[in-house]
């Protein structure tokens, strides 16, 4: 049975997106291949207000997070933490031997930018790791704040993860000047997982030169060599980059700037709709993030319960909360392709479920 996807990635990908999938493979040393490579620069390097060039990485966006982190720092890290994203960073830079120093907020609050610039100024650092919307808790940073007191730490290489925001808001990097800005294909470009897309200064390019051990697969300075021929350093999941150049001309067609303001619209109409039935965002309305809503259950329903009614008669997902917050919080993802109808039909639907799902007992 196939059903339709509200949780906050993967998302639903459209009829368009899956033709140019099964678009037959070439070979990825081809000319052909190079100018499929090239094709899809302009249009992302528009997307991440970019110079720079945007490295294409087969693998979810993991991959990079961790690759980077190997590729920048050979000092300390500093991991602000206020989700299950960013505490999961740290973890995997404790993993990858790391000195790192966790930054921690409550779940559902924002990354405070005086924080970080304490901590910063004790000039033991080489590497900040940051994530713009914390997925997990529907939280937003407040990214121009946060970049503003990092620029004031000029050896401290920002590495910032936007895998659910890209595209959905305007992230400008240059003028932020992220060094690392990373994303992934599943989330609010609507595309299949299995692909991560990452834009890298100069800068951050010319440290990378100078470490050690920075593996093979997620080497930088590998995939900056390779992007000079129009290629990957391996073989790459070639479907996967034509269905990136259609939903590249679906992304032109309608505007950017037209994208940010129907994801903007579509997310206040999901607050406004599950606020009325008596919910309140897990975070604060203005730290909300603007690609999903987080709500906290305050109603107490059985989000589980919900779900499987929804998807039984309705042919519809939403998502019951994540690790230590599943259950006392549910989420609804505006991302990707939705418009004011799809929306409005899934609101529909999940408010008459709504009125038939029983409170948790106990
Ligand atoms: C989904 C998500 C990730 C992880 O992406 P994978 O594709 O599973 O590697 C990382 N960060 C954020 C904020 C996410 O929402």
């Amino acid at each position: 049975m196939s059903y339709k996807l509200f949780i906050p990635g993967p998302i639903a990908v459209s009829a368009k997106t899956m033709k140019a999938l099964t678009s037959a493979p070439i070979g990825h040393r081809s000319p052909d291949f190079v100018a499929l490579y090239q094709s899809v620069q302009p249009g992302l390097q528009a997307l991440f207000e970019t110079k720079d060039p945007v490295f294409l990485s087969t693998s979810s966006a993991w991959g990079i997070m961790e690759g980077a982190l190997r590729n920048v720092c050979t000092k300390k890290v500093l991991n602000c933490m206020n989700g299950a994203f960013s505490d999961k960073w740290h973890d995997v830079a404790n993993r990858n031997g790391i000195d790192a120093t966790p930054l921690k907020f409550d779940w559902g609050q924002p990354v405070d930018p005086e924080a970080v610039r304490a901590e910063l100024a004790t000039g033991q650092y080489d590497a900040i790791t940051l994530i713009h919307n914390e997925t997990s808790c529907g939280c937003m940073s407040d990214l121009p704040a946060l970049m503003a007191v990092i620029r004031e730490f000029p050896e401290v290489i920002s590495l910032v993860d936007t895998v659910s925001s890209f595209s959905a808001v305007a992230i400008p990097k240059d003028e932020l000047g992220i060094d690392i800005m990373i994303t992934g294909s599943q989330k609010a470009l609507a595309l299949p997982p299995g692909l991560s897309l990452c834009s890298v200064s100069e800068r951050a390019l010319e440290k990378a030169k100078t470490v050690p051990n920075r593996g093979y697969y997620f080497d930088l300075i590998e995939f900056l060599k390779n992007h000079e021929k129009g290629m990957t350093p391996s073989t790459p999941n070639i479907p996967h980059i034509y269905a990136l150049r259609s939903k590249l001309e679906d992304i032109n067609a309608e505007g950017v700037a037209n994208r940010h303001a129907r994801h903007l619209r579509l997310n206040n109409l999901v607050r406004d709709t599950i606020k009325a039935q008596g919910f309140e965002l897990f975070p604060a309305e203005e730290n909300g993030s603007r690609s999903l809503n987080c709500f906290a259950n305050t109603r107490n329903l059985d989000i589980g319960a919900l779900n499987k009614v929804l998807k039984a008669e309705h042919a519809m997902v939403i998502d019951g909360g994540y690790g230590k917050i599943k259950g006392k919080t549910f989420r609804i993802s505006n991302m990707g392709d939705e418009t004011d109808e799809t929306i409005i039909e899934m609101l529909d639907a999940v408010v008459a479920v709504m009125a038939k799902t029983p409170v948790i007992s106990g």
